[in-house]
Formats: structure tokens, sequence, C-alpha cells
């Protein structure tokens, strides 16, 4: 599942090939939506909210979350495209890009000033002009029995992060992802590691944790089975998650996390 920062990169190339353009075609191929047509409105922007994506077009805003498969590519006329057409959920033409939503895990449209109604309920932004780390702290802090592992990953708590970063991040602070958030000592110190560091890849194509991109660019995520990199221990993997729909994969080290 793609985290906050591809979103956002997906977001602002959208933006940058889009924005201010006229549509010349539309097709939304979702059975609730097959009817909206923007043809002739104007595409204002493009941003990400977490890990979701609003296209503003006209009076509406698509509102798309690309889930476990989805993503969007931007297609020069006549270009081949990377995935096959029956995967293609939108299709938004301008006079010089094709920009196409392919298996978009959640489509929909609704009326921009309703935004809200769909992105009301996420938590502060990490890569968004409002970003509010002390909301954050105190969202994730509200519950002090829940796993720091299900906290960061919970979109209310605060907005971008995924599988990945919450592995990453609980190995930096030393912590189990399946220790309270309680027990935690510093949250404050963890809200801003997880803002640096997806803030840190917002902009490049391969993401890193460890701060290199030659060699390991992950401390533990789908490290299972290899040596720690800072003290050789065996890296664990296990399962996280209070209903099918959480449940993920964990990854840590036995002796730096506690
Ligand atoms: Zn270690």
């Amino acid at each position: 599942m793609p985290e906050g920062d591809t979103v956002y990169r997906t977001a602002t190339n959208l933006n940058t090939a889009l924005a201010g353009k006229t549509v010349v075609r539309c097709d939304i191929r979702v059975p609730a939506f097959a009817t909206v047509d923007v043809t002739g409105e104007v595409i204002h922007d493009v941003v990400s909210h977490g890990k979701h994506l609003l296209m503003r077009i006209g009076e509406l805003t698509i509102h798309s979350h690309l889930k476990m498969e989805g993503s969007w590519h931007l297609y020069r006329d006549g270009t081949r495209w990377r995935r096959p057409e029956w995967q293609a959920r939108a299709i938004i033409v301008t006079d010089d890009w094709t920009a196409v939503g392919f298996q978009l895990g959640l489509l929909e449209v609704v009326p921009t000033a309703d935004e809200h109604s769909v992105v009301g309920y996420l938590g502060p932004d990490l890569l968004g002009p409002t970003w509010d780390a002390a909301e954050a702290e105190r969202r994730l802090t509200a519950d002090p029995s829940r796993t720091v592992g299900l906290a960061l990953l919970d979109q209310r708590n605060l907005a971008g992060l995924g599988n990945v970063y919450r592995n990453e991040l609980c190995f930096l602070r030393g912590i189990l992802p399946t220790r309270p958030i309680g027990e935690v000592p510093d949250v404050a110190r963890l809200v801003d590691l997880a803002h640096r560091l997806i803030d840190a890849n917002k902009d490049r194509v391969d993401r890193t944790t460890t701060g290199t991109l030659r060699g390991a660019t992950d401390w533990v995520n789908r490290r299972d089975g290899k040596p720690c990199l800072r003290c050789g221990t065996r890296i664990e993997r296990g399962t996280l998650g209070d209903d099918e729909l959480t449940l993920r994969d964990i990854y840590w080290c036995p002796t730096c996390q506690t």
C-alpha cells in the first residue's frame, strides 16, 4: 500500500500537468458516478490529504484512494499505457495530457464544498500546509492502551503513514510496535520524527529511512531473518491488527527495540 509520500508526489505531478487546464474528455468507470461529466470545466488543482487524492474540477472534487493496487498515470497523446485499459477507473483528458486512474481502491465524486464529508475525519496531514504536531500527539495518546503500531497507522490520528513508516519509526525510536502508546516515553519526539522522515522522502522516487539509497534503505521493514544494521541481531517478523482490515506485517529488532 502506498505511503503518504507517494500520494503527495502523485498529486504534485498531476497538479503540475493539469492545473488551470480545461477538460476535453472525461470517463468515470464506476457505476455510481458513470454519468458524471466534467467536460468543459477547468481543473483547479490536485492535492493530497494524507493518503487521499483530491482532484478539483469545476464545482466538483474527484476523491480517490490508491489502496493496495491503485495508481494515477499521466500520458501524452498517443503514448501506450503502462497498465491494461480494463484497469482504468477514471480518465481525464486535457489538450496535452491524459490522466488515468488505474484500479483505484476508492473513487467517488462529491461537490468540492462537501469535501469535509470524505476527508474531514482524518487527523493532521503530515505533508499538508496545516500540519499540527500537537494535535497529532493528542490524538495518538487519547487511548493509552492502544499499541503504538496500530495508533501510527490509524489515519484519524495523523494522516499519511503506511506500514513501512510505522515499522521504521518504531525501530528508530527503539520501541516495539506492540507496546501500548501510553508507555512510549516521548510521543512528541515520535511525531516529530514521523514528520521529518516523510517530509525528507516526499520528493524522492526511492524512499529511504536509513539515509542512504545505496544498500539497505530500510532498517527493519521486510528485512526479517537478516542481521540488524545496528547490532547484528536477527530481525523478526510478525503481524499486528485489531481485525482483518488493519492486519499488517510488523518487523522489529528484539535487541534494539523494547
Ligand atoms: Zn538491533
